[in-house]
């Protein structure tokens, strides 16, 4: 089997960015993807929100990030293989297996793009959840934000994102409230204020009792006290829990399971780099925008180090097209 120059894992915006990269750089270049879908965290948890961080983009939409990127990605020649959960790196002569639910894959360099890794929602921990949720009655992330159009919304949490999604569905449901079990809220200072100045409904500290048809009852935390309101959709923002596997025997991990990164974005293996939120070094920030720097740092680092039969393409994109 002839192998390709690089595998990347993790189709999120990173992984997409690092192909583009990579292709440009003329590597030959795989993409693997669990979902069945690319686009990573912001295609699939934050579609709608707006993004106001990346350079050179004043304000874009996940899905729209995730449009772009893909518009970027056809520019190189690639290969992007959805529904297959990568399992297994190793490592032999010098050339990597990539082994997935479904294949294994060659290559001479792996870049892991896998961020937080597989996410599940956490869940509000009620008996009929499952079945709530698979009617629509629970949500975890938003897909749309036409769903809660003049709807009763209660949002579940005290982080940044419950706080940004009560503001954004402020602006569409007929009445948002906001339960938090806590008096105080963990997110931006700035964030809190304008959820306390908006019309949202807050209701602290509490906690969720009972839903019986659309009456939901919340449970005031150390009290007897109860509060009943109507609503018709439940928002839980509990985040996440990650199922970062590590995938090479012998990988450094860091505690929060993130991969340990050199300067350059090399793993403690030659030839197996990390980029995004699945790295980890001192001073690391989980943004995209850092997450794209550290893709063409390991790109470059790699088109260095590891020996391509063929010829690359050195220079400013400028002059590259
Ligand atoms: C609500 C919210 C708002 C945010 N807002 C911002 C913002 O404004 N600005 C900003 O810069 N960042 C923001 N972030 C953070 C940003 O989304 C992440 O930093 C970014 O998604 C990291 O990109 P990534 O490609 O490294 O990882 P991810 O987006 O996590 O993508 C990783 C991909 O790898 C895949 N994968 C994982 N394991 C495997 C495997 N074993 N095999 C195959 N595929 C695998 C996953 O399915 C996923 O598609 C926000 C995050 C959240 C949750």
């Amino acid at each position: 089997m002839q192998e390709l120059d690089l595998i990347i894992v993790g189709a999120g915006p990173v992984g997409l960015y690092a192909a583009f990269y990579a292709g440009m750089r003329g590597l030959s270049v795989a993409i693997i993807e669990s979902a069945q879908v690319p686009g990573g965290q912001p295609q699939n948890l934050y579609p709608e929100k707006l993004i106001y961080d990346i350079a050179g983009l004043p304000a874009v939409t996940g899905a729209d990030l995730t449009k772009n990127l893909l518009e970027q990605l056809a520019q190189i020649s690639h290969r992007l293989f959805l529904g297959e959960s990568v399992q297994k790196i190793e490592k032999e002569e010098g050339i990597f297996s990539v082994t997935t639910d479904k294949s294994t894959r060659r290559a001479k360099g792996v870049l892991l793009t896998t961020g937080a890794g597989l996410l599940k929602p956490r869940k509000l921990g009620i008996d009929n959840e499952e079945t709530l949720a698979n009617e629509g009655k629970i949500s975890y992330f938003i897909t749309s934000l036409k769903e809660f159009e003049g709807k009763n919304v209660a949002v579940f949490g005290g982080g940044d994102s419950a706080l940004d999604w009560s503001l954004m569905l402020e602006k569409v449901a007929k009445n948002v409230h906001l339960v938090h079990r806590r008096t105080a809220f963990r997110g931006h200072e700035i964030t809190v204020d304008r959820v306390m100045s908006s019309n949202v409904q807050v209701h602290t500290p509490y906690t969720f009792s009972n839903l019986i048809e659309n009456e939901l009852e919340l449970k005031k935390i150390k009290s007897e006290e109860s509060l009943n309101f109507s609503i018709d959709k439940i928002l839980v923002n509990y985040g996440f829990l990650t199922n970062q596997v590590t995938l090479a025997e012998n990988l450094e991990v860091s505690r929060n399971g993130r991969v340990k990164a050199d300067s350059m974005m090399q793993s403690n293996i030659e030839g197996l780099y990390v980029a995004g939120d699945a790295s980890d070094y001192p001073g690391k920030m989980p943004l995209m925008s850092v997450g794209f720097g550290e893709a063409v740092h390991a790109i470059n680092a790699m088109t260095k180090k590891l020996e391509f039969d063929h010829p690359l393409r050195g220079g400013h994109s400028s002059s590259i097209f």
